[in-house]
């Protein structure tokens, strides 16, 4: 197991795939900064003798992200890899679902029960302007063939204000009429060159209030699912939910159970911590034992730290938190 200094225990990665994307929100990769070269990227063995490791070491539920997971050659491959080797790992993948239209049955085949899909805007010009490409349409055919298939779906919305808020009816109609959970995550000052500001900020508490102006909500029961760091509401005459993400506004670092690893093999223990340890060179030596490895993810552990001290130290400045984009980091 793998444990740090604040009783916290670690039983979930995220594991960024590729740091490439075929979309280019403006939030998300602010800056031209390269891709990573292809030999400093984690092969799919690596990966799958990482997630060996971590799951004898009691990490019960993978997330595969990027970049987008699925502009990476041969994906689908990898995910069959990875549920025939550990058929007991919870595997869940993050994606903007723009390139899966062809691929929805052979997930299911697969066994992937659920999707997280990005989403920011219901409007296809503005979806547009905020990514880059006109595929809004692609994207909610994707969404409708996985339900038909039984794929759960969250959507992921990041909430901009000043972008999107004024979207928000939009958002729980769609919520009303689908069996989706709608998530809408703060904001955050990730990234060199983040363009965060305040005036984009808009926090949770005040999402879930304009929306108990629309329809009737109630808190989900905890047992309904398996929330994560959400707050879920059920729409009480409608088929989805609406949950928020407040990483700003009401932090959840005390009961945080993750680590993630970066495309080119950087296990982060705080999404907002630079402080990283490179996986790489010791998945590529040849005197590195699987011994050796487990020892360096528990004293890895050891050094999480709790989080929030971090975003503190930003203060009120509108500086980011950390320097690594959240494309390279995988959300
Ligand atoms: N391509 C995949 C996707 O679109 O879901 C996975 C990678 S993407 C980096 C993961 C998530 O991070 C997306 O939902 C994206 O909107 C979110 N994200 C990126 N920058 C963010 C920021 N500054 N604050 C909050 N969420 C952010």
């Amino acid at each position: 197991m793998i444990k740090d200094n604040f009783g916290r225990t670690i039983s979930y990665l995220r594991l960024s795939v590729t740091d490439r994307c075929n979309l280019r929100c403006f939030y998300c990769r602010p800056c031209q900064s390269r891709f990573m070269p292809h030999e400093t990227i984690l092969s799919y063995e690596e990966m799958i003798y990482l997630l060996s490791i971590f799951s004898e070491m009691d990490v019960q539920k993978v997330r595969l992200t990027g970049g987008e997971p699925f502009v990476r050659k041969d994906i689908l491959y990898f995910l069959n890899r990875v549920k025939t080797t550990l058929p007991d790992l919870d595997m869940r993948l993050t994606t903007n679902a723009t390139l899966i239209a062809g691929k929805i049955r052979a997930l299911k085949d697969i066994g992937i029960k659920g999707l997280n899909i990005s989403l920011d805007s219901l409007d296809r010009h503005k979806y547009q302007r905020i990514t880059g490409m006109d595929c809004l349409d692609n994207v909610m055919a994707s969404i409708r063939r996985c339900l038909n298939f039984g794929i759960r779906v969250k959507i992921n919305v990041v909430a901009l204000k000043g972008v999107n808020d004024d979207e928000l009816s939009d958002f729980v109609n769609m919520a009303m009429e689908l069996p989706v959970d709608i998530r809408f995550i703060e904001f955050m000052p990730i990234g060199h060159k983040t363009l965060w500001q305040k005036e984009h900020f808009w926090s949770a508490d005040d999402i879930v209030s304009e929306v108990q102006n629309m329809v009737e909500i109630v808190p989900a029961p905890f047992s309904s699912l398996n929330h994560g760091p959400a707050a879920v509401y059920d729409l009480v005459e409608g088929q989805g939910r609406i949950g928020v993400i407040s990483p700003l506004s009401n932090h959840f670092c005390g009961t945080c159970n993750r680590f993630r690893i970066t495309a080119d093999g950087r296990l982060r223990t705080c999404l907002f911590s630079d402080n990283d340890f490179r996986l790489l060179p010791l998945l590529r030596s040849k005197k590195i034992s699987k011994e050796r490895v487990r020892i360096v993810l528990e004293r890895a552990g050891l050094q999480k730290p709790m989080g929030h001290e971090i975003m503190g130290a930003r203060g009120s400045s509108e500086k980011s938190i950390c320097s690594r984009i959240m494309s390279s980091i995988g959300g």
